[in-house]
């Protein structure tokens, strides 16, 4: 059994704008803050959840997300919309710990999720919570993942979906967020037209509401509980670095999420980790706006990448993202296509099949060393968000890219 049991109860409180601090009712589904157009994140009341969910307690509970039931937002059981999703393997990798010559690196493979991504926890929750409020329609642009999720979860609810996407999204997940039976438009351009297109459609018609990334409260909720595994996982300690594909963030700011509120509750001690955004370089708002210094980012022109869900030029939640890195004393930086791919077919060299979003991860680590973040005592923590079987088109350029690689050496190594 994925779903909680009966007796539980969500300590949800209220919506409180991340900006200017205004609070909303969260029993009204609401979008963005109401005052100031940022981010609402969902508030709980950590007594209760003290009380509530000691630690111990979730032994024994179903091996999903939806063990840590208290600490998300759907008030009864009787409205989880599940698939499985969540409690995936965070696997070691001591291979590349000795590579780097760091104490350890694993990688949670979020592969393993429904719809083979990560995006899945966002969308079960929101989902949940939307049908929980009486939302009949949804409608979210995406880079592709978020709407092939979007749709599963909505067709297991029942609810009516619009999904839209630019036009060039991988045609493996176009032609997945078709087979639920929910609407799928393509638009020319990137996520922000399809995000553009999906706010007009969501002021059109009556009663639709918009799941697009951090523009509702609980898709971020539900991404939080990566941070709440990680911690369960490794036994109440977290790692020293956490390496994390950047787009919207949302799972980036859910874990620093999780983190405050798992102290709050007494779950946690020591030092968080350091947070690094990874980019792709044809694609990198946060890194430029990180190494200018800046507390938000602008547009990124021309955004091209092979790993679609770093396809993002611009973020809603950017200053967040921007505040989480230098809060942790983390980093951001890019990594191109060519690295991306080359990184893909060495974590496959480990048995691990990533999605280039994924791979950019590791693809990091060179980098990371070089900048004497990784030391002898780190502990690293990759995050595979997707798995490559979404991405056929990449894999093959992978091994494209690496016979190239081969048969190049071969030709300058001089004859005997
Ligand atoms: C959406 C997506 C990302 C980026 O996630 P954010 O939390 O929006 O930054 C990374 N990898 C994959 C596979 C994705 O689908
Ligand atoms: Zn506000």
């Amino acid at each position: 059994m994925t779903s909680p049991s009966r007796q539980m109860r969500s300590a949800l409180l209220h919506l409180e704008c991340t900006h200017c601090g205004a609070q909303a009712d969260a029993d009204l589904p609401h979008g963005v803050c109401p005052r100031c157009g940022k981010v609402l994140f969902a508030r709980y009341d950590l007594d209760r959840l003290r009380a509530a969910l000691p630690r111990d307690a979730l032994r024994g509970r179903p091996p999903s997300l939806w063990r840590y039931f208290e600490a998300l937002p759907v008030r009864h059981p009787d409205n989880v919309v599940t698939l499985g999703e969540g409690l995936t393997p965070l696997l070691p990798l001591p291979d590349l710990a000795r590579e780097f010559g760091v104490r350890s690196v694993h990688v949670k493979d979020e592969g393993l999720n429904p719809t083979g991504t990560f995006k899945a926890r966002g969308m079960a929750v929101a989902v949940s919570r939307a049908r929980e409020l009486g939302v009949r329609a949804l409608v979210a642009p995406s880079a592709g993942n978020a709407g092939a999720a979007l749709a599963a979860y909505g067709a297991r609810a029942g609810l009516d979906v619009h999904v839209i996407l630019p036009e060039d999204t991988p045609p493996g997940i176009v032609a997945e967020t078709r087979a639920y039976g929910v609407h799928v438009q393509l638009v020319r351009g990137l996520i922000d037209d399809a995000g553009r297109l999906a706010r007009q459609l969501q002021a059109e018609h009556d009663g639709w509401f918009e799941v697009a990334t951090l523009r509702e409260p609980y898709r971020v909720e539900g991404k939080k509980t990566l941070g709440y595994e990680l911690a369960e996982q490794l036994d109440w300690s977290l790692p020293d670095v956490i390496v994390y594909p950047t787009g919207g963030g949302t799972g980036l700011i859910g874990m620093w999420k999780a983190f405050e509120e798992m102290e709050a509750l007494g779950w946690m001690h020591g030092e968080r980790p350091r947070m690094v955004v990874v980019q792709a370089d044809g694609c990198a708002p946060m890194v430029r706006a990180f190494r200018e210094g800046r507390t938000g980012a602008e547009r990124w022109a021309d955004a091209s990448t092979i790993a679609a869900g770093l396809r993002v030029p611009a973020a809603i939640g950017d200053y967040l993202i921007l505040r989480t890195v230098r809060e942790s004393g983390g980093t951001a930086l890019a990594v191109s296509d060519a690295e991306i791919l080359a990184a893909m077919l060495r974590f496959a060299a480990s048995g691990i099949f990533a999605s280039p979003e994924g791979a950019a991860t590791l693809a990091a680590l060179p980098h990371l060393r070089d900048a004497g973040v990784l030391g002898p005592r780190s502990r690293v923590v990759l995050f595979n968000t997707g798995s490559g079987l979404k991405y056929p088109e990449a894999v093959g350029a992978a091994l494209d890219l690496a016979r190239a690689a081969r048969a190049g050496g071969r030709a300058r190594r001089p004859p005997a």
